[in-house]
């Protein structure tokens, strides 16, 4: 698709078609952590990427972000993910630290040292309501403690470090939350779960109980509930939309070599297959508009907190999920349906299995029905367009 690539986006289809590429049904097969690929994208400060210059980061914009975020997507959509909690992470704390001494430090270890940070927002309890937190900090002097059960820490026993939410106090109410990062020296992760999915399986979700202990100068002064509106979920949902994207173009063009093969071998006959293909384009081109509108959207206003809190953004970025969600496994579903049983077959370069399972994973990754009832309570007081 004809949307500009920056020299960012197009070392990473350069990685994605060699390391990628060669790792992808290995990572796949035994639900293991994308090793190769997250270390090439290190040994070119890909994980750095989205940090300010002035942090010793690429500076890069949203449109790189995402853009590379879209790339990875077309090659390992596991490797895609990681790349994209790992840089959610970044965004929240390079966007709300607010001049805080320890966060500023952190930033120019990150970038420096290329760490990887996943995230804790779901806990058991609250489940996929990351709005509200059942843990709390517990403060001691200048140290807090913290212990959470969670569910799904993406490559959490490859992270250098966590940010993790929770109630601010002991004394705090579910939605008085905060977010803390601690450092890998600094907690333990108990396997509680095993990750053993349909799909994303490299992103080793695995269950744990994790116990913490940090300064309190790691604690985000912003409260989380800023936090998440004005940039956890719009970056997330640009980010994860991108690379979700990526799975279905990458299916697309599996079918469309497929009626290329099938034209090759009849020429001058357009092959049945090919109207199945300008009906899967048609939906791939609908999925691919709303995922860079979403983006355009959040770019417009990402300096304007008023309208990063206003209910119309929150509104949108909502949609660009669930729609996203809905449209990718739709086209992976008509691609497969241009290639048959190639496509249905696991071993053959039109296999489609890996994509379709992968798909999937979006819809429930904070649960579609969840999103449209906070837009369903929303409308009730939204009223512009
Ligand atoms: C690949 C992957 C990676 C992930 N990585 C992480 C991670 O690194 N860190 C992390 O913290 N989490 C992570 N998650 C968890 C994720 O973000 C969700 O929070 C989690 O998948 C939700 O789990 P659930 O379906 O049990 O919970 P719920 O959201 O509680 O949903 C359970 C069911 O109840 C329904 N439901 C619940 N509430 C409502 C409502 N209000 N209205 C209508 N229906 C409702 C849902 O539709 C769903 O059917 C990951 C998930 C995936 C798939």
């Amino acid at each position: 698709m004809a949307e500009q690539a920056s020299a960012w986006v197009t070392l990473a289809h350069k990685i994605g078609a060699s390391v990628l590429t060669a790792h992808v049904d290995d990572v796949d097969r035994a639900s293991r952590f994308p090793r190769e690929s997250i270390d090439a994208l290190r040994a070119e400060k890909f994980l750095g990427l989205f940090i300010p210059k002035e942090l010793g980061g690429g500076g890069a914009s949203l449109a790189d972000l995402t853009g590379v975020c879209h790339a990875l997507g077309q090659y390992c959509a596991s490797t895609g993910m990681v790349y994209a909690m790992h840089q959610i992470q970044i965004a929240c704390m390079m966007r709300h630290y607010k001049g805080a001494e320890f966060f500023a430090g952190y930033l120019r270890e990150c970038a420096k040292d290329e760490l990887l940070i996943a995230s804790a927002t779901t806990e058991l309890g609250p489940q996929g309501n990351t709005r509200m937190s059942s843990c709390a900090l517990e403060y001691d002097g200048d140290e807090v403690k913290l212990e959470k059960n969670t569910p799904v820490i993406s490559y959490g026993l490859e992270a250098d470090g966590i940010l993790v939410t929770s109630r601010r106090t002991v004394d705090s109410p579910p939605s008085d939350q905060a977010a803390t990062l601690v450092k890998k020296s600094q907690y333990t992760l108990e396997k509680t779960m095993e990750w053993d999915t349909l799909g994303m399986r490299g992103t080793c979700s695995h269950g744990f109980m994790f116990r913490g202990k940090a300064h309190k100068s790691q604690v985000l002064a912003t409260p989380f509930a800023e936090v998440s509106q004005q940039t956890m979920l719009p970056v997330a949902h640009t980010t994860w939309t991108s690379l979700w994207s990526g799975i279905a173009v990458d299916a697309v063009n599996r079918a469309r070599a497929f009626v290329r093969a099938e034209a090759r071998r009849q020429p001058g006959v357009t092959p049945p297959s090919a109207l199945r293909l300008a009906e899967t384009m048609n939906t791939l081109h609908l999925l691919r508009a709303n995922v860079m509108d979403g983006i355009r959207e959040y770019e417009r206003v990402m300096d304007d907190s008023e309208a990063l809190s206003g209910l119309g953004f929150a509104i949108r970025m909502n949609n660009l999920k669930v729609s996203t969600t809905q449209l990718t496994p739709q086209v992976v579903g008509q691609a497969l349906a241009v290639c048959g049983i190639a496509g249905y077959k696991s071993n053959t370069k039109f296999s489609l299995g890996r994509h379709l399972r992968d798909a999937h994973g979006g819809a429930l990754m904070v649960a579609n029905d969840r999103i449209l009832g906070t837009n369903s309570n929303l409308l009730l007081v939204y009223k512009d367009e």
